[in-house]
């Protein structure tokens, strides 16, 4: 049987970093990938801040295909704020070429990516964790000291190993369009229960004349009709007229952070723990800064030769530290934003459209920690307090 030191399951943006920032302390790494192409099939709108290149070492070069300064959120009757506009707020990468990028860097720092290499279950002995692999129509088996879960929303090695789920699940939709006619330097944004009940909808222009675009959208436990439904309504809104679809694909995107992320020679990392903002969906980020704490405490893990749950779980301490708060403030967010009716958005977003809040939010917004915009925007317009004072509990402590 084949062994490693380090075992990962799930050759995405994620499991790739891992792999190299273990590769490169001389770590003995193995990636298990169920697919046959890195970064295939695409389940992401690609909308980031420059803070995860930085991160991962990607250049911007071929990556980076448009730069956001700004979003148009459409309310359900129609009304648009219009918020940003003064700085480069996010940019839109292309998915494939940054999942790629990764996982050169850590086939370049000693990692073996094993492709077409599907994860099945996990048996936990005292020496470390034997892995049952499917390859081509073929059973294997690997052991290895080390199993980090990098295996995205739909994780075996959560489910194997009987870690906790994430609170929610939200199923999406999106699709590649060109014969746009955008603005290159907005996002538009639509809410309500007609086009997205429970979540938004997107469009995303990804390209610097606004002739391509990636638009999609999430719906959560309230829909009432099927996701093909709400898609036909945000693909028949009058902006995206004339507009050709190029590539349609699918995606689930998991909330609510697992409570426990590491057992005996096991980690849980990325969408597989649902670490993921549940603002916006937006999971590379804070997936890439639980990934660092993971990478750290797996060396420990070697240095110290402390394979136990008690000392891995540093791992689960160190990134609750870090963005647990973020999250859970996004979570209570979330729970008051999905229940809000068609016509609570239109007197919110309405209240939001003075040129105070409209100030706060260029000045304070930031799509990686929007719970940093929520005490100036409370100070600008006090009525949004009524919003729900559950929220409003949670924002005091
Ligand atoms: C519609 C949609 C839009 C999104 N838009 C954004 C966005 O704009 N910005 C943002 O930051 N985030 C966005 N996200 C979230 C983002 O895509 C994820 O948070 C991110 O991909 C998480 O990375 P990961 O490596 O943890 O998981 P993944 O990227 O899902 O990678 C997991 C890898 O594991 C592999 N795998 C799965 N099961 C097995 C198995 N049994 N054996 C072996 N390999 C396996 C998969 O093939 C995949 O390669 C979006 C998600 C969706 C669904």
């Amino acid at each position: 049987m084949e062994q490693y030191e380090i075992a990962i399951a799930g050759a995405g943006p994620i499991g790739c970093y891992i792999a190299e920032q273990l590769a490169s302390k001389g770590r003995q790494v193995a990636v298990f990938e169920e697919h046959h192409t890195i970064g295939e099939p695409i389940h992401c709108a690609g909308l980031v801040t420059r803070r995860v290149l930085d991160i991962t070492n990607c250049s911007q070069e071929d990556i980076v295909q448009n730069t956001i300064y700004g979003a148009i959120i459409h309310s359900p009757k129609g009304t648009l704020l219009t918020v940003g506009g003064n700085k480069v707020h996010a940019l839109v990468i292309d998915r494939q070429k940054f999942d790629g990028c990764i996982a050169r860097n850590a086939q370049k720092a000693g990692a073996t990516i094993l492709q077409n290499h599907k994860f099945i279950t996990a048996k936990k002995q005292h020496s470390g964790v034997t892995l049952d692999l499917q390859h081509d129509e073929l059973m294997m088996s690997v052991h290895c000291q080390l199993l980090i879960g990098a295996d995205g929303a739909h994780s075996h090695v959560r489910d194997s190993l009987g870690f906790p789920q994430p609170i929610e699940k939200l199923h999406g939709i999106s699709a590649e369009i060109s014969d746009t006619l955008l603005d290159p330097k907005y996002v538009h944004i639509f809410v309500g229960r007609t086009i997205a009940p429970g979540f938004f909808a997107w469009v995303i222009p990804t390209n610097e004349k606004g002739t391509t675009a990636r638009i999609g959208l999430c719906i959560g436990k309230q829909h009432t009709h099927s996701l093909q439904h709400y898609y036909t309504t945000l693909s028949q809104q009058p902006l995206l007229q004339g507009a050709t679809i190029m590539k349609r694909f699918g995606g689930t995107i998991p909330l609510g952070p697992l409570k426990k992320t590491a057992t005996d020679h096991v980690m849980i990392v990325g969408d597989a723990a649902a670490q993921v903002k549940p603002t916006s969906g937006g999971g590379i980020y804070p997936g890439l800064l639980c990934a660092s704490h993971c990478s750290i405490i797996a060396e420990e893990t070697f240095q110290k030769q402390r394979f136990d749950e008690e000392f891995l779980t540093r791992y689960h301490t160190a990134w609750t530290k870090e963005i647990g708060r973020e999250l859970s403030l996004g979570m209570r967010f979330r729970s008051v934003f999905a229940r809000l009716t068609d016509s609570q958005f239109n007197k919110y977003i309405q209240k939001l459209n003075t040129q105070k809040t409209i100030e706060a939010i260029n000045t304070y917004g930031d799509i990686d920690y929007p719970s940093r915009l929520a005490f100036p925007l409370l100070k600008t317009a006090p009525s949004l307090l009524s919003l729900a004072p559950t929220l409003l509990k949670r924002v005091k402590q």
